[in-house]
């Protein structure tokens, strides 16, 4: 029988889905992503140092400052990587273009996203502002990729955010870039005009604007600075206040199937979440049933109101 549920392709490192690739032959398997993360993302595992030709088991290796450069070599000093690994991600990441999202393991000089190790030409730790070189290739290649580490995903609001923007991106990349008319450009706003309002205002008004006179600059211009600037909001945090402020609005459009009274307990849970009370799931819940009760065509197709699928359970813990 057909999968009845589409997986969204993510990267992630091999090492986090329990392959034995680290260099002591061994693995850091992340049971989030591969028991619940797994149901809607079909991940797609590389080891860079591995593929790179470094073997299993290898020496540790480290990224090193020398004549101004950073290179990839054993902690020993013994043998330098980099150009093998600058070798690999030329061949590799032009592949990787169909990817929505990539989990990465943290503290790894080829894998992590960030606060890598940087050592001198003695081996001594000088600062700890570095990026992973794959990792780094990855994000400059594709800076609207959502990049993620599996360590950070622990925090439930980076969770939250992480997964928000796979099914964002996965929606641009699926319908809209590989389809762009205006049509599908104002159908994207429209569907994701909530999120953009409460990750960041500001965006949102600039946005909104930009699509008002789709003739006067080619298309794909627009598109270009439409997303990059989208995707970059999408990556602020979300206060509850902004989400409170989202509900209320969202209670506007729904004044005729909600009574008084239901308006009042909507408003409640609205406090109460702003208090820290109740989970965000709460009031929105409430906002869906109305609008259930008697759908709000403007808003049936407004992403805010599931973002993703319940069952990931996000909203149960923001
Ligand atoms: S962190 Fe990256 S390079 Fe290291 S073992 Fe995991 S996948 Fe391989």
């Amino acid at each position: 029988m057909a999968d009845r549920i589409r997986r969204i392709p993510v990267g992630i490192s091999a090492c986090l889905l329990g392959e034995e690739v680290r260099h002591d032959g061994g693995h850091k398997h992340a049971r989030y992503c591969t028991q619940v993360l797994s149901k809607y993302f079909e991940f797609q595992s590389l080891c860079p140092e591995l593929e790179a030709g470094l073997g299993v088991p290898r020496p540790a290796i480290h990224i090193r400052r020398k004549d101004d450069e950073l290179r990839l070599v054993n902690t020993d000093d013994s043998a330098d990587h980099t150009e093998a690994m600058q070798d690999w991600n030329a061949r590799t990441l032009p592949g990787l273009s169909e990817l929505r999202g990539y989990i990465l393991k943290a503290k790894s000089p080829s894998c992590g996203m960030e606060r890598i190790r940087i050592h001198n030409s003695d081996g001594r730790v000088t600062s700890r502002d570095g990026r992973g070189v794959f990792a780094d290739a990855l994000m400059k290649t594709y800076p609207l990729l959502p990049v993620e580490e599996e360590g950070r995903l622990n925090d439930d609001h980076l969770r939250e955010n992480f997964v928000e923007r796979v099914f964002l991106y996965d929606d641009w990349m699926s319908n809209v870039k590989s389809n762009l008319t205006p049509g599908s450009l104002i159908e994207f706003h429209t569907r994701h005009k909530f999120q953009l309002l409460v990750h960041c205002q500001k965006t949102y008004r600039a946005l909104g604007p930009m699509l008002s006179d789709l003739k006067a600059e080619p298309l794909q211009d627009i598109a270009q600075r439409y997303i990059d600037a989208f995707m970059l909001a999408m990556k602020k945090q979300i206060s509850r206040g902004d989400h409170a402020n989202a509900l209320q609005h969202l209670m506007g459009f729904l004044r005729d199937s909600l009574g008084p009274a239901d308006r009042q307990v909507l408003s409640e849970q609205i406090d109460a979440y702003v208090r820290g009370e109740v989970p965000l799931i709460v009031p929105m819940t409430l906002l869906r049933m109305a609008q259930r009760r008697e759908p709000v065509a403007y808003l049936e197709k407004q992403q805010y109101l599931a973002p993703y699928p319940d069952d990931l359970g996000l909203r149960n813990r923001v």
